[in-house]
């Protein structure tokens, strides 16, 4: 049975109704109101505790309780939950004709035990929400490492595939203060003299502002999208000139398959992290061919990082463009790494 769904979001609020302040606290020596001083003094210097969450009390009293905690659960420990007005109803549909057919599920936010539908935030900031924070960090290794080893819908064999770990960065736009590694672990100091420790707020920071190309930098990341999509043709067009294939024989002897992330780094610049493999024609569940190797792959990132290119606007007459920078880092990925040399099975990384 195929369903089809439609969803309206009425009016989304972007956080929980803040508890009403209906305590009064006053600090211990500060005067009681008159009506209070006279029932008792000793209540001038205690501290007026906040009373218990009066819809707490009213939901335990209604019953509602034990339907509010299915719904929280749902979200998994997220903080700040968003609030959706609305409904969504699912429909029965005959894929051969495309006909509407009746309803299979009605949901209408007012129903809810919370009165709203509560969205996860999925910030990925732990200072926002801790708990989405977490779920995007476990995600991500997930989504990294299953490209590596298969494993989440990804077919074992692709750790036998050649497949490299890319990072791309975005060109310089000027000297940032940073923490160069010298020999064996030790830390060199900065272009501006100073050994900078870790935490330091300045690092990534420009070395002077006034010459930092800002615009430039802004706009990079904006375009980062559209540079990593171009890439990934360009790097299609590369491995297939290597393999001395046209791109349409091409797809019929490999597929070039990626996994990647976009973060920030502490100059504020958006750089990529991605698994890349070379696949059979229908992806990590066919072998890919004899001419795939690791060094092929490597050698046609290379190219088509060198190669891509986005135009961006003219802003006061100067003309933008986007390239990838120089700092190209890419690394074969051996079974091996994984495992010790033995064969990677899931029983071993379970
Ligand atoms: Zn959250
Ligand atoms: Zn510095």
């Amino acid at each position: 049975m195929c369903r089809v769904t439609s969803t309206t979001a009425d009016r989304p609020r972007a956080r929980l109704p803040g508890r009403p302040d209906t305590a009064k606290h006053r600090r211990p020596g500060s005067p009681a109101p008159p009506d209070q001083a006279s029932q008792k003094e000793t209540a001038i210097f205690t501290r007026t505790t906040p009373p218990p969450l009066p819809e707490l009390t009213k939901l335990a009293q209604d019953g509602t309780l034990p339907g509010i905690l299915r719904q929280l659960s749902g979200l998994g420990g997220c903080t700040t939950p968003i609030r959706l007005d609305g409904h969504r109803t699912e429909y029965d549909i005959d894929t051969g004709t495309g006909e509407i057919g009746r309803v299979l599920h009605h949901l209408d936010s007012a129903d809810l035990p919370a009165g709203q539908l509560l969205v996860r935030c999925n910030n990925r900031r732990t200072t926002r929400c801790a708990a989405c924070a977490e779920v995007y960090r476990r995600d991500t290794f997930q989504l990294i490492t299953s490209g590596l080893r298969g494993g989440k819908g990804v077919p074992e064999r692709v750790g036998t595939h050649p497949r490299v770990f890319a990072t791309l960065t975005a060109p310089s736009f000027g000297p940032v203060h940073n923490r160069p590694s010298g020999p064996a672990g030790t830390v060199r100091p900065c272009r501006c003299g100073v050994r900078h420790d870790q935490e330091d707020a300045v690092l990534g920071t420009p070395l002077d502002p006034d010459t930092y190309d800002y615009d430039a930098a802004v706009l990079w990341n904006a375009h980062a999208g559209p540079l990593w999509q171009r890439f990934s043709i360009y790097l299609r067009r590369e491995v297939a000139k290597r393999a001395g294939l046209s791109q349409r024989l091409f797809r019929q002897h490999a597929r070039v398959s990626f996994a990647k992330v976009a973060e920030y780094q502490k100059r504020g610049a958006v750089h990529f992290h991605a698994v890349i493999r070379l696949d059979g024609p229908t992806g990590g569940d066919t072998p890919p061919p004899p001419w795939a190797t690791a060094e092929l792959l490597t050698d046609a990132i290379g190219a088509a990082a060198a190669k891509v290119r986005v135009d961006g606007p003219v802003i006061d007459g100067r003309a933008h463009t986007f390239t990838f920078g120089r700092q190209l880092d890419v690394r074969t990925i051996r079974s091996a790494d994984f495992n010790d040399g033995q064969e990677v099975t899931e029983r071993a990384v379970a």
